[in-house]
């Protein structure tokens, strides 16, 4: 086990880029957080934004109250509006890249309005969510709008069956987090937190408080409340080791989920 600066440089300067013990000297780094300060949340798009201003103002207000005591990250989904360029894409048999460049759209376009609406309070919509200057509005004025989608567009690996791009809005704000190493990620969705199945179609579905990753692949949940991929990138996390679902639809839950309130489902990496 290499542990020395030297060491991990003979490695690193000799083997392969996937030699077991390269690997072992590169983990046992020390860890570094670039916005440990920070919160994560995404605004949902089909399950928050798309609702129009019944969902989305109230949020809007709980956000600026806040920033004042928390510093803020915010990710939009895509929705509706993403799933129907998708199906006309799909029929036109074009490839996951474009589907998601055109879904990246969509998350722009939510993250463009919801800037406009934050902007009297001085907050913007960036467009390099990927630092450039995060830090500086972060520092300022506390918080910041990005579109949630990852900027893997033409280049996305694509799922084994489908042409729908696995990494979506939930993934783009959950590896936005832990690269950060931030504090905290919050999924802001329209249902109190995960069910045993589907609670619009199914009435006798119950809520499940908290819950880990490998009891959800367990139960069959893994394609539910968050996208499929989410699981094994919270599952491998350094930093962010769980994340909460809560209902934004109901006020104050965004707020004492940022104090730390246990007010969705917590999922647990292990
Ligand atoms: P977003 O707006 O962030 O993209 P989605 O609409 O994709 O959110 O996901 C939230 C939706 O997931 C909920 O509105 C709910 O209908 C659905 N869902 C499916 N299965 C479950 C489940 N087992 N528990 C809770 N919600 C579920
Ligand atoms: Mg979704």
């Amino acid at each position: 086990m290499a542990n020395t600066t030297a060491e991990l440089d003979a490695l690193l300067s000799q083997r392969s880029l996937t030699d077991t013990q390269l690997l072992a000297a590169t983990e046992a780094s020390a860890d570094f957080r670039i916005l440990p300060d920070a919160s994560v949340i995404k605004i949902g798009g089909q399950s928050i934004i798309d609702r129009g201003r019944a969902a989305v103002y109230p949020l809007v207000d709980e956000i600026v109250a806040a920033r004042k005591a928390h510093k803020l990250l915010i990710g939009t989904g895509a929705g509706t509006r993403a799933r129907h360029l998708y199906s006309i894409a799909a029929a036109l048999n074009l490839p996951a890249g474009v589907l998601a460049q055109l879904g990246a759209s969509v998350a722009d376009q939510n993250a463009e309005m919801l800037g406009q609406l934050l902007a009297k309070h001085g907050i913007s919509k960036v467009d390099g969510a990927g630092l450039s200057a995060v830090p500086l509005y972060l520092a300022e004025v506390h918080a910041v709008v990005f579109s949630g989608m990852p900027p893997y567009s033409l280049w996305i690996r694509p799922a084994a069956e489908s042409v729908i791009p696995p990494y979506r809005t939930d993934a783009g704000c959950f590896l936005l987090a832990e690269q950060f190493g931030c504090k905290q990620m919050i999924y802001v969705k329209d249902e109190r937190g995960l069910f045993t199945a589907n609670p619009k179609t199914a009435k006798d579905a119950t809520f499940i408080p908290k819950i880990s990753v490998d009891e959800m692949l367990a139960q069959g949940l893994h394609d539910s409340i968050l996208e499929f991929p989410m699981l094994d990138l919270l599952k491998q996390a350094r930093h962010v080791r769980e994340v909460q679902v809560v209902n934004g639809l109901v006020p104050g839950n965004l707020t004492r989920a940022l104090a730390g309130e246990h007010v969705g489902t917590i999922i647990t990496a292990s």
